[in-house]
């Protein structure tokens, strides 16, 4: 982390240092290393990065700030980070069906279509509609960034999505996989076939975004996993990242049926075999991971590796049937956790946690809210590869921060205020998001951004989208016209 060192001191007996803001009067939930709590506290700014954190009283006399924020008692904390998001599949809300058996069309005896067939309906256009749709909402329930999975055609989509919303993306080369998945879909996105040639061209091409240490929108690298890689695939992208001080993300150990199709051919578990080989690492940030057997837990422990949990998907797709849940467990034995939404079936962001809690207590263990505030914040920046700048308010790191408002009755009585905003009022009580020291939402609004026309580019392209797949969204219910 670079260290700024705070403003002029008391004792330096200076006048106070200028600063560009200042938030004052917040309950400053600081998550740094020893997770201070200044309960009337105060954060600085300047430029893009915070410059001091404390009290009220001891950071109004180190500095002097050219613009206030009064957060009038509200908690003030670092902006959360979704580990896992499928930017461009965002607008499929409501179209794709909730039912997990779905019946067949009756004319052509075929399923009804789903997230295959939006994928290959998708146009850059769409793409762009899709990710600008999700960063807005993503940044007004105080989200400051999100990893994209890979699976975006056109990253330059997402990236500028992020970058005209002003929120965090880290985006990954399109669909790398080199062989067919347990559940054939490799064969199935036609922009993207398993073809080791072009994934050869593809790998790494995004990295190209870290030169500028400034951009909102970064890269990692990116694989889709789950049985989709050859083992020379896995170590090219496992050597990419590590040359380039950056992430290794993909989908790992999902069900029961994924984990046997790759035990099957490595003769062992996966993530057993994976460790043998030498690509896992602390800058892996595998997704799911809801199966992991006896034998993997150290493996995943001992690694240092990310987790991004869904505790969501999780339950839709009934995989509690097959394995309890063991990030409880893994969390304590001090595995990185963060939540990912994966995509926006029947959940909102900020959810995850509160679904976390209550998959651990269904299991008979506890989850305290503070680790929950841990996953949604260091969490979700260490699994983005950015701890050292982002994740926590420190000195010194990038002013991603967000102010809550304690005036809703889902934030009362707000005897505990970690439990109040991550299990009870979660996002309802966003006020106001900082991204890089800029103001991006303000009362609850976006500050530059007209709402209403991200909507209806959404809006517009959710119903193109929904007529080339021949869906038929909608209310099973007679409609009265
Ligand atoms: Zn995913």
């Amino acid at each position: 982390m670079a260290q700024t060192k705070p403003a002029k001191t008391e004792r330096d007996g200076g006048a106070p240092a200028p600063c560009d803001l200042m938030i004052v009067n917040g309950y400053v939930l600081s998550m740094d290393d020893k997770r201070n709590v200044y309960p009337d506290g105060a954060v600085a700014i300047t430029g893009s990065r915070i410059v001091d954190v404390g009290p009220t009283r001891l950071v109004t006399a180190r500095a002097k700030a050219r613009r206030t924020i009064d957060a009038a008692g509200g908690a003030v904390h670092p902006g959360y980070i979704d580990g896992h998001y499928h930017a461009t599949l965002h607008l499929t809300r409501g179209a794709v069906t909730d039912n997990p058996k779905p019946p067949a069309d009756p004319k052509t005896g075929k399923p009804p279509a789903g997230y295959i067939d939006w994928f290959n309906a998708l146009t850059d256009e769409d793409e762009y509609a899709s990710a600008l749709m999700a960063s807005v909402e993503m940044v007004l329930n105080g989200f400051t960034g999100f990893i994209e999975p890979g699976t975006a055609f056109e990253p330059d989509a997402v990236a500028s999505a992020a970058e005209d919303v002003g929120i965090r993306a880290s985006v990954g080369d399109p669909f790398l996989w080199d062989k067919l998945d347990p559940e054939g879909m490799a064969s199935l996105i036609e922009r993207a076939p398993a073809d080791g040639k072009r994934v050869e061209r593809e790998l790494g091409r995004q990295l190209k975004r870290n030169r500028d240490p400034d951009a909102l929108a970064r890269a990692h690298v990116a694989l889709y996993g789950i049985g989709s890689a050859t083992e020379e695939l896995t170590r090219a992208a496992k050597s990419l990242a590590d040359a380039n001080g950056v992430v290794l993300a993909q989908h790992q150990n999902f069900t029961e049926e994924d984990v046997e199709f790759d035990t099957k051919r490595f003769g062992r578990h996966p993530l057993l075999h994976m460790a043998e080989m030498g690509v896992l690492g602390r800058n892996c940030t595998f997704t799911h991971m809801n199966v992991i057997h006896d034998d993997e837990v150290k493996p995943v422990v001992d690694s240092g590796l990310s987790i991004v949990w869904h505790p969501g998907n999780y339950m839709f797709y009934g995989i509690s049937g097959q394995m309890k849940t063991r990030m409880p467990e893994l969390f304590r034995a001090g595995t990185n956790m963060s939540f990912g939404c994966d995509v926006a079936k029947v959940w909102a962001f900020g959810e995850l946690g509160f679904l976390a809690y209550l998959i651990a207590r269904e299991n008979g263990q506890f989850l305290p809210s503070e680790s929950i505030l841990e996953m949604f914040t260091r969490g979700g920046a260490q699994a983005m590869g950015r701890l050292q700048d982002l994740g926590s308010l420190e000195p010194g790191k990038r002013a991603d921060i967000v102010i809550r408002r304690n005036d809703l009755p889902d934030a009362q009585p707000n005897l505990d205020v970690v439990r109040q905003l991550t299990l009870i009022s979660r996002t309802k009580s966003v006020d106001t998001v900082l991204v890089d020291g800029k103001i991006v939402v303000r009362n609850g609004r976006m500050a530059q951004m007209d709402e209403a026309a991200v909507f209806a580019r959404g809006q517009a392209s959710a119903k193109r989208m929904v007529e080339r797949c021949g869906m038929k969204p909608g209310t099973i219910w007679p409609k009265v016209e």
